[in-house]
């Protein structure tokens, strides 16, 4: 039996309506979230991105400032931008967008944004306080995974979940978690030896990897979760996950699709966390 799709878009489109009315309730109280992003370089499929996350915060009635910085900027003069923006106070969010030109130092320009307004969840202090399970900014796409499982009725505690990927932004996050919520959790990756005798083994099993069709039905046990993070271009140049679709949605009991899976939420959760910082404020 085909698996039931997880709509992303759709349940996107549900956290921003509710977001949306909470921005309009804390504009009552004088406070605008606001979200800086810092763009450095041309990066084609950066551009990209940021243009989307400013259309959001428009949509959704924030305040949105968008820096660009040319691609020879010195890391002093990025990192005294930051230190700008920490201090102003409106904007609650500060987000870099990466990659950055080889001659900027990522780690240090992550750790200069102050962790009340990491909302892209990256600094270790966030980092730290997510895995010893303390409020912090969560990073948007694994947290984005977590709400699509909470939205579909998806338990997740003492579920066995396989992430295949160990990237600081996915892969060790999402991990992380599924741990917090109880699951019994295993990291595969490129050393990993015999990925399919584990992901087989998965009754939830995300695929980060960045390798378009990588996990096939073989990979799969029947009426799996399958959540697919990847985006990547087939030889066709269309969009597609780390997942042979049309294979595995035979054999899965659910699946999210790409596009319109994982990717909105992603979106969706650096406006929550946006206006998570703003409500922050109120309490001082
Ligand atoms: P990275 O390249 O940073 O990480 C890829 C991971 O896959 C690594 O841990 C790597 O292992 C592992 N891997 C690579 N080859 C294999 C293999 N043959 N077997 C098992 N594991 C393997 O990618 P990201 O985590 O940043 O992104 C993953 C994908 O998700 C990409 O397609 C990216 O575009 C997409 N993405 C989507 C987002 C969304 O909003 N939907 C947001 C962020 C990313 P090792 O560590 O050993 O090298």
């Amino acid at each position: 039996m085909a698996a039931i799709i997880i709509d992303g878009k759709e349940i996107a489109a549900k956290k921003k309506v509710e977001i949306a009315s909470e921005v309009q309730k804390l504009k009552e109280f004088g406070v605008t979230p606001g979200l800086a992003v810092i763009l450095v370089g041309n990066n084609h499929a950066s551009r990209t991105y940021v243009t989307n996350k400013e259309k959001t915060c428009r949509e959704l009635g924030m305040h949105s400032v968008l820096i660009e910085l040319p691609e020879m900027v010195t890391q002093e003069e990025l990192l005294t931008k930051i230190e700008e923006l920490n201090g102003d106070p409106a904007i609650h969010g500060i987000l870099v967008q990466l990659p950055l030109p080889k001659h900027i130092d990522e780690t240090r320009v992550i750790e200069s944004i102050s962790p009340l307004k990491d909302v892209d969840g990256f600094h270790p202090i966030n980092i730290g306080r997510m895995m010893t399970g303390q409020d912090a900014f969560l990073p948007c796409t694994p947290y984005g995974i977590m709400v699509l499982l909470e939205e579909m009725g998806i338990s997740v505690a003492g579920k066995h979940v396989v992430v295949v990927g160990r990237s600081n932004i996915v892969g060790k996050p999402v991990g992380q978690l599924f741990l917090n919520q109880h699951a019994t959790v295993t990291y595969c990756h490129s050393k990993t030896v015999d990925l399919q005798y584990h992901t087989s083994q998965a009754d939830i099993l995300v695929a980060a990897v960045g390798v378009a069709n990588f996990i096939n039905a073989d990979h799969v046990k029947e009426g799996a979760v399958v959540i697919d993070v990847g985006i990547n271009r087939n030889e066709a140049g269309k969009l597609c996950g780390d997942v042979a679709f049309d294979e595995v949605s035979q054999k899965a009991g659910y699946i999210t699709p790409v596009p319109k899976g994982v990717g909105p939420m992603t979106i969706t959760m650096l406006m929550y966390n946006t206006l998570k910082s703003a409500k922050n404020t109120l309490r001082f």
